[in-house]
């Protein structure tokens, strides 16, 4: 029994990341290690300085975030 094959790399991990003004927003995890400005794109295409990295303590989600598709980079 061989085992499945792996995909190739890793997928795209979308990371949750709440902006300043509390929305959260998806931010793709490719995009995160790539800037270093402190500010991210987000899927939305919105650029926003995150309020805290890795948490979704946000109290509103980005609808257009929410309709894009994570392989979007
Ligand atoms: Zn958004």
């Amino acid at each position: 029994m061989e085992p499945p094959p792996q995909r190739h790399s890793m997928p795209a991990a979308p990371l949750l990341v709440t902006s300043l003004d509390g929305v959260v927003h998806l931010v793709l995890d490719s995009v995160i290690a790539t800037c270093d400005t402190g500010r991210y794109p987000a899927a939305c295409g919105a650029t926003f300085i995150p309020a805290a990295l890795t948490e979704p303590d946000g109290s509103t989600d980005c609808p257009l975030c929410r309709a894009r598709p994570l392989t979007q980079r």
